[in-house]
């Protein structure tokens, strides 16, 4: 599934990857909802429908994942509503350790994720995460999603990776549809993002279901 002998760069997703996607399954369709109803004083079951379809609507762009776009769409502090859910915010098994030897190895890691600074702001606050990465990279710094086939360039200007000897790691297949298009080598998906829902079939691309699969090996000083 994976040969760490030939890769040098290990890009990584948080949500659904590094991160249980069930706090944000649960925030998207049931909290912000709920919280919504009960501010606008509206009914609920209504709320919610609407809602849900308005957000099938901007799926895969990067409104989809604005913070900033939804409050102003729904008239309501989205951050602070997240801030509410923050004991659902869960690394997923097998991932520290995962995170802990490839930072003692030699291959660069970065974190690249669609999620909004705020939302990234509070995940890694609450999770700790941070300090395993060479650097953190938010699409909304580029102003497109890794969905965009511009996302990778403009990564790449930043981050100067090969494409052959990169691995990506995400649990959005038209993300990794689109890392593929842009000649990423080495990419896997994930079986079960969300740990309160069951874990799904993946066609098209290898799948893990924890990261103790792939356990990099323990490089020796000096070798
Ligand atoms: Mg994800």
């Amino acid at each position: 599934m994976v040969n760490w002998n030939e890769i040098d760069t290990v890009l990584l997703d948080m949500d659904g990857t590094l991160l249980d996607l069930h706090f944000d399954n649960h925030f998207w369709l049931e909290h912000l909802p709920r919280r919504y109803a009960e501010i606008h004083g509206e009914d609920h079951a209504e709320a919610r429908h609407r809602m849900i379809e308005r957000f099938r609507q901007e799926q895969g762009t990067l409104n989809w994942y604005c913070v900033d776009y939804w409050s102003r769409e729904l008239r309501l502090d989205v951050g602070a509503l997240k801030d509410e859910l923050r004991h659902l915010i869960r690394i997923r098994p097998h991932v520290e350790d995962f995170l802990a030897r490839l930072h003692a190895g030699h291959r660069r890691v970065l974190l690249v994720t669609n999620a909004h600074r705020k939302s990234l702001d509070l995940k890694m606050a609450h999770t700790g995460l941070e300090r395993w990465f060479d650097a953190i990279v938010c699409s909304h710094d580029f102003g497109m999603a890794k969905e965009h086939a511009g996302f990778w360039d403009a990564l790449r200007a930043v981050e100067p990776f090969d494409p052959a000897r990169t691995l990506f790691i995400d649990d959005s297949i038209s993300v990794l549809e689109s890392a593929q298009r842009y000649g990423i080598r080495w990419l896997l998906s994930l079986l079960q993002p969300d740990s309160a829902r069951e874990p799904r079939t993946v066609e098209g691309f290898p799948a893990i279901l924890h990261f103790d699969e792939i356990m990099p090996e323990l490089e020796r000083i000096g070798a």
